[in-house]
């Protein structure tokens, strides 16, 4: 079966919420598409009104983050119950910017991505090597460790229902793009690795993104890869342009 490409936008910490409504209102006609899964990822607080600038469209809703506990004295954080109450359907975790300035290592996003299932969100989990680990050549071994560290405890019939995004730390808000050969090699040998975790269907099913500077003149033919199931969207997510990555 044809896995359905999903496109997301990552808005990170952008668009105040009556920003939010605007973007929103200026994209609904551009990211219009029967064919491809469109997802914002908004910042928190731009959720509720976000959730409501976009009912009646084919656009979805996702967070940025979730915390691992469900309520209680946990101050600044947001609650899986809570992102679902609001309308929320996916949460991205492990953004190599978490990983970076907020130290969240892999048993703690594991604990995300358990908690995320437990909601009833779908995970977007994003993976990636830096330029210092690419030039080492030890890529796809780092990549296939945040991958089964993330995973572990999660069934075969979850990972078919999420989303992985491939995003190089160096090619992130850079402009610099994985070339569609390196972005198609590390898609790939994800899915081996969930092949070889859970079984071949599970790594048939699962989505899997590219993400790094995509832009309306790259996301054609790097979504065009036989693994790459479309694409996680930062900077361009914010402008028009990303209607044309929808409809690629
Ligand atoms: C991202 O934030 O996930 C991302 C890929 O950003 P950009 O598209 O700006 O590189």
């Amino acid at each position: 079966m044809a896995r359905r490409k999903i496109i997301a936008g990552n808005w990170k910490m952008n668009m105040t919420p009556s920003q939010a409504v605007a973007l929103c209102a200026e994209l609904k006609d551009l990211v219009k598409s029967d064919s491809v899964d469109v997802v914002y990822c908004v910042p928190a607080i731009d959720i509720v009104p976000v959730v409501e600038a976009v009912k009646g469209t084919n656009v979805q809703v996702g967070a940025e983050n979730l915390y691992i506990e469900d309520k209680g004295a946990y101050t600044g954080e947001i609650s899986a119950p809570m992102l679902v109450d609001s309308g929320v359907k996916f949460v991205i975790i492990g953004h190599s910017e978490r990983r970076e300035y907020f130290k969240e290592d892999d048993a703690f996003l594991n604990k995300k991505v358990k908690k995320a299932f437990e909601a009833g969100l779908i995970p977007i989990l994003c993976c990636g090597e830096t330029l210092e680990q690419r030039e080492m050549g030890v890529t796809m071994d780092w990549i296939r460790l945040q991958i089964k560290s993330d995973l572990v405890g999660i069934t075969a019939d979850q990972v078919k229902s999420m989303v992985i995004a491939y995003e190089p730390i160096w090619a992130i808000g850079t402009g610099k793009t994985a070339t569609t050969e390196q972005a198609e090699e590390v898609c790939k040998g994800i899915r081996e690795c969930i092949a070889e975790i859970y079984d071949q269907a599970t790594a048939d099913a699962v989505r899997i993104q590219y993400g790094g500077s995509v832009n309306a003149g790259n996301a054609a033919e790097l979504f065009a890869q036989p693994d790459i199931d479309g694409g996680l969207v930062g900077g361009a997510s914010l402008k028009a342009d990303f209607g044309k990555i929808v409809n690629y």
